[in-house]
C-alpha cells in the first residue's frame, strides 16, 4: 500500500484537473491519495468521482495557509468533512484573504518596478485559487526572471515583496477548527520553514498543545538527515507520522507522486488511527 497525503490539483496551483490528478496516482501504484489543495475543498468531488473508477481511496484533505510569529506556516488537514459548515467558512474566509493578498503583492511589486502583476497572475491562475506561484509564472513571462525558483528567491519568497501573510488565520486556531470539524491536522513540511531547530521546536509545542496530531516525516524529495530530523521531532512532540509528495507538476521527478520511500518503522503512521 501506498499512501500519498499531500497533493495539489489546479483548483489551486497545480496543473493537473483532480481527475488527471487521481489517474496518475493510480498509475504510479499510490493506493490511498489525499487531495490536499491550498484553503480550498473545491477538487475534493470530482477527485471522488474519479477514484470510484479506481482501486483507490480518496482522502478528502485541505493544505490551510497560517502564521505563527510572523512566519507562514503550512497545516494540512486530513480526513476533513467536506460538509462542515464551519471549515467552509474558514475556505471562505481564505479566499478572501488571497484575494486581497494577491492586490498587496501587485501593489509591492510595483514598487520594485513590476507593472501589471495582478492581471498578469490572475491570467495565470485562470479559474484556481490564486497563489504565489501564478505571480512567478508571470515574472518569467515578462523576463524578469528565469525560473519558478529565482521568482521565489527574488520577489516573493520569505522576506521579500510577496511575502504578505498577516491575512491568515493563527496556527493554532486553525488547528483547533480542523479537530472540531473531526480532520486530522498535520504540521506540512516541517523543515522547510528555513527557522532554526529551537524555533521549530517552539512551534511544535504550540501545535501540540492546540490538539495538533501529526508531522510530515517524509515530504517530497528530502535529505536523509532532514529524515533523521523529522523522526526526532515526532517521537520527541508525540505525534503521528504522515508522509506526502507535495505533488504540483508532473515534469517534477523529486515530487513525483507516492515517490518519497516508506515511513521508518519507529514511527506511527497517521492511518492507523483511522481504521
Ligand atoms: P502561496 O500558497 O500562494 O502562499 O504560495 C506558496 C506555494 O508556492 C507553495 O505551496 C509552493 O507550491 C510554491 N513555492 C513556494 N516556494 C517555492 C520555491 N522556492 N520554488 C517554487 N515554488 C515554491
Ligand atoms: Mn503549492
Ligand atoms: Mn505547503
Ligand atoms: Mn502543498
Amino acid at each position: 500500500m501506498i499512501y500519498d497525503l499531500h497533493t495539489h490539483s489546479n483548483v489551486s496551483d497545480g496543473i493537473l484537473s483532480p481527475t488527471e490528478l487521481v489517474s496518475r496516482a493510480n498509475l504510479k501504484g499510490v493506493t490511498h491519495l489525499a487531495l490536499t489543495d491550498h484553503d480550498t475543498l473545491g477538487g475534493i468531488s470530482e477527485a471522488q468521482a474519479a477514484a470510484n473508477d479506481y482501486d483507490l481511496q480518496l482522502i478528502p484533505g485541505i493544505e490551510l495557509s497560517c502564521q505563527w510569529q510572523g512566519i507562514n506556516i503550512h497545516i494540512v488537514g486530513l480526513n476533513v468533512n467536506i460538509d462542515s459548515a464551519e471549515l467552509n467558512k474558514l475556505v471562505e474566509t481564505q479566499v478572501v484573504a488571497r484575494a486581497t493578498r494577491a492586490e498587496e503583492i501587485a501593489r509591492r511589486l510595483a514598487k520594485e518596478g513590476i507593472q501589471g502583476a495582478l492581471e498578469g497572475a490572475q491570467k495565470h491562475a485562470g479559474s484556481s485559487l490564486i497563489g504565489r506561484p501564478h505571480f512567478a509564472r508571470y515574472l518569467i513571462e515578462i523576463g524578469a526572471v528565469t525560473s519558478v525558483n529565482q521568482a521565489f528567491k527574488k520577489f516573493l519568497g520569505a522576506g521579500k515583496a510577496g511575502d504578505v501573510k498577516q491575512v491568515w488565520p493563527e496556527v493554532v486556531e486553525a488547528v483547533s477548527l480542523l479537530l472540531r470539524s473531526k480532520a486530522t491536522p498535520i504540521l506540512a513540511h516541517p523543515l522547510r520553514y528555513n527557522v532554526t531547530l529551537t524555533k521549530l521546536r517552539r512551534l511544535l509545542d504550540d501545535f501540540k498543545q492546540a490538539g495538533g496530531m501529526g508531522l510530515e516525516v517524509l515530504s517530497g524529495k528530502q535529505s536523509i538527515n532532514e529524515t533523521k530530523t523529522a523522526l526526532g521531532l515526532v517521537s520527541r512532540f508525540e505525534l503521528m507520522a504522515s508522509c506526502g509528495s507535495d505533488f504540483h507538476v508532473p515534469d517534477q521527478p523529486w515530487q513525483e507522486l507516492g515517490c518519497f520511500g516508506k515511513l521508518p518503522p519507529e514511527c506511527t503512521p497517521v492511518w492507523q488511527a483511522w481504521r
